[in-house]
């Protein structure tokens, strides 16, 4: 299994917050009732790829919530960009110079932020973006 966007669990249609961007808050909370209610199984939302889960613990962006699902303070954020100049297995963003490059660049790419938990593998969209010529 390589690792590209489709990796990257949306479980669901995320919503419109502007040109470009999307936003899966309603998804993920949507999949929290979900798991509450036994309907997904823990196999089911905690499925990490296991490059997402390495640049969680390498560069992952510490979050101030609990993990919802294994309630350890492991939750982490990833932000990955995958666009035609870009490697297929996406670009892991780091820091906010690679962001405004990309932003910069006169080519499109998207930006995908996902929600990782290193102890339990929880993982969850939270929002993608558009960077490049159209921003
Ligand atoms: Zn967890």
């Amino acid at each position: 299994m390589t690792f590209g966007p489709e990796s990257l669990r949306a479980r669901g249609t995320g919503q419109a917050s502007g040109p470009g961007d999307v936003d899966y808050r309603l998804v993920r909370k949507h999949t929290l009732d979900e798991y509450r209610r036994g309907r997904l199984s823990r196999l089911d939302v905690c499925d990490a790829h296991p490059e997402l889960l390495r640049a969680a613990r390498n560069v992952g962006e510490a979050r101030s919530e609990d993990c919802p699902i294994c309630e350890d303070p492991t939750l982490t954020l990833v932000s990955f960009a995958f666009g035609a100049r870009l490697p297929a297995h996406g670009r892991c963003i780091t820091t906010r110079k690679e962001l405004t490059e990309l932003k910069r660049a006169p080519q499109e790419s998207t930006c995908y932020v996902v929600e990782v938990c290193t102890a339990c593998a929880w993982n969850q969209l939270v929002r993608s973006f558009k960077l490049g010529k159209s921003s």
